[in-house]
């Protein structure tokens, strides 16, 4: 669970990129972030996975106040939330294998718990014949699988996604929507930022849609809502 209650942001220089959140997603939910560009989604998407602070207000994750958590404690909350990114961010000197295994290195995994995990994960996301390619060796769609399977293999209880379709062709932006559809399904909530009005449109789920900082709409099998 996820709550944000009258959560601000105001960065070092000044911009006001949220002002006055208040939003609950419960376990299991299938969430889009939705809005113009400049509106305050990434904001809202790094306040969730502590990668930014708010300037004011609190945000609970599973219970527990992540604004006020001591450094030793941030691993923790970070290892809850898987995180996926447009531009995928992996290691590009680490092959297929190396890329998800060393997510579970950095949480202290044991080597005997790592393997059947890592390729139960590319199992999952139809990558297990191309365990030695390196990034620059795979597209782009396959890249976003493999960020996935490392967002996935510590089995945190939410997905985070920042526009992860957004340098995919429509036919491969569906393939990685089919497989955050069975992540949903299989009980991992989903919360993701898009500018895909067909995905969203189609796959229809609640939509939050935020302008100038705030929450402008908040709707079950809700719409996009926006030209362009
Ligand atoms: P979106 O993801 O909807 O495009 P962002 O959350 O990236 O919106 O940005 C919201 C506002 O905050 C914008 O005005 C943006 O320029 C500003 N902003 C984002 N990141 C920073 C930053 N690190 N420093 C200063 N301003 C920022
Ligand atoms: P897409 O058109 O979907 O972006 P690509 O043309 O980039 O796909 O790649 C098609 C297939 O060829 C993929 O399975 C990818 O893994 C493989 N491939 C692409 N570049 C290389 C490379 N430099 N070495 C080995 N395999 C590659």
């Amino acid at each position: 669970m996820i709550e944000m209650l009258d959560v601000w942001k105001t960065y070092p220089n000044g911009t006001n990129a949220l002002e006055g959140i208040n939003v609950k997603i419960e376990k299991g939910e299938f969430v889009y972030v939705v809005g113009p560009s400049g509106a305050g989604k990434s904001t809202f998407i790094k306040l969730m996975y502590r990668e930014e602070k708010p300037t004011k207000g609190t945000i609970l994750l599973n219970g527990f106040n992540i604004s006020k958590l001591k450094e030793r404690q941030i691993p923790k909350v970070r290892r809850s939330i898987g995180v996926v990114f447009q531009d995928y961010k992996l290691l590009p000197k680490m092959n297929v294998y190396e890329n998800v295994a060393f997510a579970m290195e950095v949480v202290e995994a044991t080597k005997k718990q790592t393997k059947p995990r890592v390729l139960e994960m590319l199992e999952l996301v139809k990558l297990k014949n191309k365990l030695r390619s390196y990034p620059s060796e795979l597209s782009g769609g396959e890249q976003q699988r493999v960020s996935i399977a490392r967002a996935l293999v510590n089995s945190p209880g939410t997905i985070i996604a920042d526009e992860p379709t957004g340098n995919l062709d429509p036919e491969t932006s569906w393939e990685i929507m089919r497989i955050f559809e069975e992540i949903n399904l299989r009980g991992t909530t989903v919360v993701m930022a898009t500018h895909n009005r067909e995905i969203v449109n189609t796959l229809r789920k609640r939509v939050i849609a935020i302008e100038g900082g705030r929450i402008a709409r908040d709707q079950q099998r809700g719409e996009y809502g926006y030209e362009g």
